[in-house]
């Protein structure tokens, strides 16, 4: 291969690149298609002879162009979704030009540094104890994973039972508590771990979906032996955070009692508001647990995957997911092995997004960026609830918006909501999805991309109204309606 071959290949792929970065504020957020529509520019037979890297990548940049969802989009608000800050796109290229194998120090000691850094500087920012320690994973839901494992070590350590080394059969039971209203990558979790999704403690919660502090308290005082409690910083639908101070003397009095106890929060939608002085109220007592998770790809804005692992045991995070092998070369302690703390073996640079955002950003931006997304949140909770077309059903506490659209009086209220969201879709300005939430469909906004603006939301809420009205009122509007996505 010649030099020239990279030349080549970025000459194909960098235009697209800037042309898409460029396009963000205006191209649609969604793409209007089918999978069909899309096999058709990629599905081929494997080819047996191939063809030079940057054609292909070259063909591959224009055909997908018109399929790619724009994350990046200020005005893209469904599900849970990251955009993705300039310094973390930087060190993105840096990160796949580089190529390194991140699971150890000796293979690639200048990202097995910056990770170091950014994993302290983390840790720093969300006001954890400072001896901490921190993997860093593909997403929350390995997060969860992770943190869990060393949960599951640590209650069973105390009982004298060594989980890696002899499995849980025979092992004493361990009491799950979850609350009702938690994300499926808990249960998901702890079906890897062996603890069954099923068999767990289900405690009630309130209206946002936060534990419900008598139950829990009840639930713990009738449970003895090794116990987990799996709690929540941001609920997925309403963005809440369970009352930590509450939790942390709930734990400490279950551990009074000879029951080894670990609290884990599921942060990630909203760990981050632990980096923001305006959310102090949210997040007080946070520091008192266990094991924190979340996602540099969502609030932080890094690129996927990358999820976060935080652990006050470092020696059962450690005991969990640490290999040693002959042919391995590890250091003494000295250095950071990012396989000490994460379940992958061979990994990707992941931290390099981290460091590079963090250090653009700095403590006062990660701060505004968390204060605007929520600010934001509640313009739009604000404009739509005066509206007069549709009710904000939760608290925004954060940056999660439920809203019920109001259907007229002959519509099917579920129905009526998904055809509102699908509009919304179909119309390519903004992009937001729905939820199931106590039985009813709701439209869910999910504020988190630094790039959003004030009037990316005005932008939206318009949309959004054309919506309503247009499915409402379908023959009125049909000629009103725009044709470009603008
Ligand atoms: C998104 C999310 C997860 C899973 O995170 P991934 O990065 O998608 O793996 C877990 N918990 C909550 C509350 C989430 O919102």
């Amino acid at each position: 291969m010649h030099v020239s071959d990279w030349d080549a290949v970025l000459d194909a792929v960098l235009p697209t690149a800037r042309d898409y970065l460029a396009s963000l504020p205006d191209r649609r957020v969604y793409p209007d298609t089918s999978p069909d529509e899309i096999r058709a520019v990629v599905d081929r037979p494997l080819p047996e002879t191939g063809a030079p890297a940057e054609q292909v990548v070259g063909d591959l940049a224009r055909d997908l162009s018109p399929f790619v969802a724009a994350h990046g989009s200020g005005r893209y608000f469904g599900f849970v979704i990251g955009g993705l800050h300039p310094a973390a796109y930087g060190a993105e290229l840096l990160v796949a030009t580089w190529d390194q194998n991140a699971g150890l120090y000796a293979p690639t000691p200048g990202a097995a540094v910056v990770e170091e850094v950014a994993t302290r500087w983390l840790v720093e920012l969300l006001g954890l104890p400072a001896d901490c320690s921190v993997g860093l994973v593909t997403g929350g839901q390995m997060a969860n994973f992770t943190a869990l494992a060393a949960a599951r070590d640590q209650v069973l350590r105390e009982v004298g039972w060594d989980v890696e080394a002899d499995g849980l059969p025979g092992a004493p039971r361990i009491h799950v508590v979850v609350k009702e209203g938690r994300h499926v990558t808990i249960g998901r979790s702890l079906r890897y771990l062996g603890l069954g999704e099923r068999n767990v403690v289900e405690v009630a919660c309130d209206d946002q979906d936060r534990y419900l502090l008598d139950e829990l308290r009840a639930t713990l005082a009738r449970l003895e032996g090794p116990t987990i409690v799996c709690a929540e910083a941001g609920n997925v639908n309403t963005g809440a955070f369970d009352r930590f101070t509450v939790l942390a003397d709930l734990a400490d009095d279950h551990r009074g009692r000879s029951n080894p106890t670990w609290v884990h929060v599921d942060g990630a939608v909203g760990l981050l508001a632990a980096a923001s002085p305006a959310h102090a109220h949210l997040t007080e007592g946070l520091a008192r647990l266990d094991s924190w998770s979340t996602d540099g790809h969502k609030l932080l804005n890094v690129a996927y995957d990358c999820g976060v692992t935080i652990c006050r045991h470092p020696a059962a995070h450690r005991a969990a997911m640490s290999v040693r092998a002959s042919y391995l070369v590890q250091g003494d302690g000295e250095v950071r092995e990012a396989m000490d703390w994460n379940p992958e073996f061979s990994r990707r640079a992941r931290g390099m997004g981290v460091y590079a955002t963090l250090r653009s950003l700095g403590r006062s931006g990660v701060a505004a960026m968390v204060e605007r997304t929520c600010e934001l949140a509640r313009r739009f909770a604000a404009e739509l609830a005066g509206s007069g077309r549709a009710e904000v059903v939760n608290d925004v506490v954060f940056n999660q918006v439920l809203v019920r659209w109001l259907p007229p009086a002959d519509h099917d209220p579920d129905a009526y909501n998904d055809a509102v969201i699908a509009a919304v879709q179909r119309e390519g300005v903004a992009y937001v999805t729905g939820t199931t939430w106590r039985g009813r469909r709701l439209m869910r906004i999910s504020v988190s991309n630094w790039a959003t603006d004030r009037h990316d939301v005005d932008r939206t809420v318009a949309s959004m109204l054309r919506a309503a009205i247009a499915v409402a009122e379908p023959a009125a509007t049909a000629a009103s309606e725009p044709t470009t996505a603008g």
